[in-house]
């Protein structure tokens, strides 16, 4: 067996910098977490210049046609 004790490294939480807890990892909460997703979202669904947005959309609803893509 090689379980040898981690070395001590706090993580820190990116949001808010306190500890983090296992359970949200690598936040300190849901809280934390929540906020960090909403940036992901945020930035996902706010890109300037996608008109393919609604494209793929219908893609994803109809099941996705791949064989219709020719690259
Ligand atoms: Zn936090």
């Amino acid at each position: 067996m090689a379980l040898t004790p981690a070395p001590k490294a706090i993580r820190r939480c990116p949001i808010c910098k306190s500890e983090t807890v296992h359970a949200y990892q690598p936040f300190c909460s849901k809280r934390c977490a929540d906020i960090d997703l909403g940036k992901w979202f945020n930035n996902s669904y706010a890109i300037p210049g996608a008109p393919d947005d609604d494209e793929a959309e219908k893609l994803i609803e109809s099941g996705g046609d791949e064989d219709d893509r020719v690259s």
